[in-house]
């Protein structure tokens, strides 16, 4: 399977895509983590993306569209990858239709969690007490989903128009959207 997960942020993406990703035996790509694991490292990559990530806003296009690129060119992809948090703009949806293409691929599911705003600041503003998480504060927060309205969002149209998107209510328990979850991945778009 290759999967790519949308969804605003606190949505809460990363829980159900780890599930996913490691019931159906492939790896768990976030580009938050990677840009959080490379700033904290001091990569080159993380030196360019800290100005951007602690603030709330997108790192640029290249850097990502690269990243991405170099993590889907190793072997334990093979048998299928998911992307959790990439594409966050059209020029990354487009550029990652490319690099597929030139690796004779295709996306098998485009998944939307779907989640009001409130919800999402209720649950953003949890997990900054408990993670520590440096841009879950309220400024922040406001921040990233305005940039998640203005750039992300059509993201989403990107693959409705292609007829592969895959919409999830995203509010309840862990367990009854990993339920809707596993009944989405195996019916696909249009599915009951
Ligand atoms: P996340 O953990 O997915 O909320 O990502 C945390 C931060 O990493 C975002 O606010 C961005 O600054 C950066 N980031 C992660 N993925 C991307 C992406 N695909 N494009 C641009 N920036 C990203």
């Amino acid at each position: 399977m290759r999967i790519v997960f949308l969804g605003p942020p606190g949505a809460g993406k990363g829980t159900q895509a780890a599930q996913v990703a490691a019931r159906a035996g492939i790896p768990h790509i976030s580009t938050g983590d990677m840009m959080r694991a490379a700033i904290a490292s001091g990569t080159p990559v993380g030196a360019r993306a800290k100005e951007f990530v602690d603030v709330g806003k997108l790192v640029p296009d290249d850097v990502m569209i690269e990243v991405v690129r170099e993590r889907l060119g190793q072997d334990d992809c093979d048998p299928g990858f998911l992307l959790d948090g990439f594409p966050r703009t059209v020029a990354q949806a487009a550029a990652l239709d490319r690099l597929l293409a030139e690796l004779r691929l295709e996306l098998t599911h485009v998944i939307e969690l779907q989640v009001p705003n409130e919800v999402l600041i209720e649950r953003l503003l949890e997990r900054g007490k408990r993670d520590g998480r440096s841009d879950d504060t309220a400024e922040v927060i406001e921040e990233r989903l305005r940039v998640y309205e203005e750039l992300t969002r059509p993201v989403s149209a990107f693959y409705a128009e292609k007829g592969s998107l895959i919409p999830i209510d995203g509010v309840g328990t862990i367990e009854e959207i990993g339920t809707r979850l596993a009944a989405a991945l195996e019916n696909g778009p249009g599915g009951p």
